[in-house]
Parts: structure tokens; C-alpha cells; sequence
């Protein structure tokens, strides 16, 4: 079980943005931006590489949720959306989350 889940079951805290049936939006607690949103399916998958066909309507759903969250949340300028996956990828936390980043220029590429 990751933090992730225990911020699912509120057996730990977060600034939880959006939530609905499939997934949580929650406020990331090392910001890189002054957006900067965790969006998590509820079921747990650890990562990007482990999902299958099955997966596309939740990953979809998590995508959706993220780009009318920016807005909402009063980022109308742009934002960016990252899934990092594998050790490689920079991925820390195996519960597979789409950070949402806004409020300032991203530069690319990427560190
Ligand atoms: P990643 O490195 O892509 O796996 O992203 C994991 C993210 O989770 C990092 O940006 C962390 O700052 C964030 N994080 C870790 N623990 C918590 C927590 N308890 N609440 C909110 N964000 C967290």
C-alpha cells in the first residue's frame, strides 16, 4: 500500500481538490509551480506501464478531470500534465498520478 491509498481511506491527510467515483485530486505537498495537483485513480495501478486496454476509460477520465481542474481552480493560462513512470521516469510513489502543474512559464525540455 502507497501513501496514495492513505490519502484515498483519509488515514492521512491532503488538500483534496476534486473527487468523484474513480479518482482524487489532491494538492502535491512539494509544489513545482503554483499549481501543482496530484490526480490518482482510486483503484490502485502502480504505473503507466501496467495498464492495459481495460485501463483507456479511466486514463481518459484522469486526463478530463485534470484539464477542466486548471481552470477551475483559476489557471485559464496554460498548464502542463506529467505521468512519470519507472525509476527513469522520476517515478517516487508506484500509484500511478497525473501531476497538473500551472501558474507559471514550464520550460522544456524537462530536467
Ligand atoms: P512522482 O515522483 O511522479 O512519483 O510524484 C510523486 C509526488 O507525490 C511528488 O511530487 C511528491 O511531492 C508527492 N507526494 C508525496 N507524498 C505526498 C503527500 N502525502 N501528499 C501530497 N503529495 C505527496
Amino acid at each position: 500500500m502507497t501513501i496514495f491509498s492513505k490519502i484515498i481511506s483519509r488515514e492521512i491527510p491532503a488538500d483534496i481538490v476534486y473527487e468523484d467515483e474513480h479518482c482524487l485530486a489532491f494538492r502535491d505537498v512539494n509544489a513545482q509551480a503554483p499549481l501543482h495537483v496530484l490526480v490518482i485513480p482510486k483503484r490502485v495501478i502502480p504505473s503507466l506501464v501496467e495498464v492495459d486496454s481495460s485501463d483507456a476509460t479511466l486514463l481518459g477520465h484522469l486526463l478530463v478531470t485534470a484539464s477542466q481542474l486548471a481552470p477551475k481552480l483559476g489557471y485559464a493560462n496554460g498548464f502542463r500534465t506529467v505521468i512519470n513512470c519507472g525509476s527513469d521516469g522520476g517515478q517516487t510513489v508506484n500509484h500511478l498520478h497525473v501531476h497538473l502543474l500551472a501558474g507559471r512559464h514550464l520550460g522544456w525540455p524537462p530536467g
